[in-house]
């Protein structure tokens, strides 16, 4: 695995590499990474792509700056995880390098609808810096495919919407399935930070996503969202939504829709952790 800091010099290695016909996967994080990363690291390897991983946590999509300052940061870890992975680029810049002008000089893009829901009503100013980051990171990648995790449902549509804005038409983006502890919990870095009794609970988010798609018949999602709200609060947890959209355009939806592919999705603190996880409702009228 070659390790870059520099933009000048990832650019001219993957340039040569396209040169000698290789396709370019590019796998963007923040690090600590666990075995959902390296879930998108395989798949490009899978795909055949010469797999290009970003470690850079971004100041521009905190919004919480606590949070920030707390990230979880295990670099020589994360590059041990990359290695047996097969993983073939690692680019680990400064924010200097990233951001030369300064925070405040770097293109703003503007995402409508998907910036006022959700993650984007919850966490103000947090799509603005993945959009920032993720542009900026595409323009000095310059992948042929861009691997995502459904866990962050919602950033996945942000960025398809940058790449459309973009106009990166030949870049193709793949959204791959949440990877999950066996209890269910979504792997997270923020996982790290729980104690071990906020860890023995934590997996009742996902049982809340799996009892909103089974009830999907039931046509009452007011009461199920009520059911997910309490077991959440007797888990000690504080909910900021328990939701559920159009998948296609997170459309919000007072209720189960008949004909419409969906989504549940849930943000819950516990302690100062926050966490969030979804679900592509399967349908069920055909099962
Ligand atoms: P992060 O380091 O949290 O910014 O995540 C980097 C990428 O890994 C994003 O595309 C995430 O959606 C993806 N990712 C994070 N957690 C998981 C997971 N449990 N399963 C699959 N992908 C994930």
């Amino acid at each position: 695995m070659v390790v870059f800091k520099k933009i000048e010099d990832l650019k001219q290695y993957i340039s040569g590499q396209k040169g000698k016909g290789r396709n370019i996967g590019f796998v963007p994080t923040m690090g600590a990474l666990h075995a959902g990363h390296i879930s998108l690291v395989q798949k490009a390897k899978n795909e055949d792509m010469l797999t290009v991983c970003s470690i850079f946590v971004n100041p521009t999509q905190f919004n919480d700056k606590s949070d920030l300052a707390k990230y979880p940061i295990s670099v020589d870890a994360d590059m041990e995880l990359l290695l047996k992975a097969g993983c073939d680029m690692l680019f680990l810049p400064s924010v200097e390098e990233i951001y030369p002008g300064g925070e405040d000089n770097i293109k703003v893009y503007d995402f409508g609808y998907l910036d006022t829901i959700l993650e984007g009503a919850k966490r103000p100013g947090h799509f603005k810096g993945v959009g920032q980051v993720v542009g900026r990171l595409l323009e000095i990648v310059e992948p042929t495919a861009l691997y995502m995790g459904q866990k962050d449902y919602q950033q996945c549509m942000v960025v398809r919407k940058l790449i459309d804005i973009m106009a990166l038409n030949g870049l193709k983006m793949e959204i791959c399935p949440t990877t999950r502890e066996a209890d269910g919990l979504a792997m997270s870095s923020r996982n790290r930070r729980l104690t071990e009794p906020q860890r023995l609970v934590a997996g009742c988010i996902y049982q809340c996503l799996v009892s909103i798609e089974s009830k999907q018949n039931s046509d009452n999602f007011e009461l199920v969202r009520k059911e997910c709200e309490d077991l959440l609060a007797a888990k000690g947890f504080a909910t900021e939504y328990v939701a559920l959209a159009d998948a296609r355009d997170l459309t919000l939806l007072d209720n189960y829709k008949s004909d419409t592919p969906m989504v549940a999705l849930i943000a819950a603190k516990i302690g100062e952790i926050r966490l969030i996880d979804n679900i592509l409702l399967e349908d069920s009228r055909n099962s």
